[in-house]
């Protein structure tokens, strides 16, 4: 059976001495590790779109399809992970809040306030091949929104971004893992192609587009961990 994990990532950086949420940080030494891990076990990174595609079988699936993904997008990508991932020949796919590009990760106020990338930083990755989604405008719980404030920060920040990136931009990561039927309604109607949820198990063809789940990995994941929550579907649940 095909399975599809997909990774998240927030920030790849040495630990601040008060960090807030230490869940947000991996090592670049681990990051190092775990994407050269990756290529020894065989794994084909590829972007949600490319999977949107091969679940509907336009597109051939690599034997081992998987997809690396950052919220927030942090400058720490730009400088400690995009360089790895040059090294391994991998793709990435890196969720922006568009209303705070070159600003810090101010929606948050109990955590080491980070930069977050910048328009030129965003413009040379995308050049590489590194994949931007959103990560909606504002960075607010979506589930907590009336309907129409729900849809400005989807069609907002999808718009903004293409604009950016002078491409379609098709796949969102929903703010602290909040979503329900209602917004994954207005996600699809805003032009959503996929989205993603904040933890899970691993994804097969008939999981929901709008809805993939994701492994969480964080500086206390071992290397033996990281391989069994993508080895065995059930270590990954609950995360
Ligand atoms: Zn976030």
């Amino acid at each position: 059976m095909l399975t599809f994990p997909i990774l998240t990532y927030h920030k790849v950086q040495a630990i601040p001495p008060a960090p807030g949420y230490l869940c947000n940080y991996v090592l670049p030494a681990q990051f190092e590790r775990q994407m050269a891990a990756l290529e020894a076990w065989g794994y084909t990174s590829i972007t949600l779109e490319q999977w949107v595609e091969i679940r509907a079988g336009r597109q051939k699936s690599p034997k081992r399809p998987i997809a690396i993904t950052f919220d927030d997008g942090y400058r720490s990508i730009y400088e400690n992970a995009w360089p790895v991932l040059r090294r391994h020949g991998m793709t990435a796919t890196v969720f922006l809040v568009a209303g705070s590009i070159g600003e810090t990760n101010h929606w948050v106020k109990d955590e080491a306030q980070e930069q977050l990338l910048n328009q030129a930083e965003i413009a040379e990755m995308s050049a590489d091949g590194i994949c931007f989604g959103s990560h909606t405008f504002t960075h607010r719980p979506l589930t907590a929104l009336p309907q129409t404030e729900v849809l400005y920060e989807l069609m907002r920040s999808r718009t903004d971004l293409e604009t950016l990136l002078g491409q379609p931009v098709t796949s969102l990561a929903y703010p602290y893992n909040k979503h329900n039927r209602g917004v994954r309604a207005i996600a699809r109607r805003a032009g959503y192609r996929s989205a993603v949820l904040g933890r899970g198990r691993l994804n097969a063809r008939w999981t929901n587009p709008q809805a993939l789940m994701r492994i969480a990995v964080d500086t206390r994941t071992t290397i033996e961990e990281f391989e069994n929550r993508l080895c065995h579907p059930r270590f990954a649940t609950g995360l």
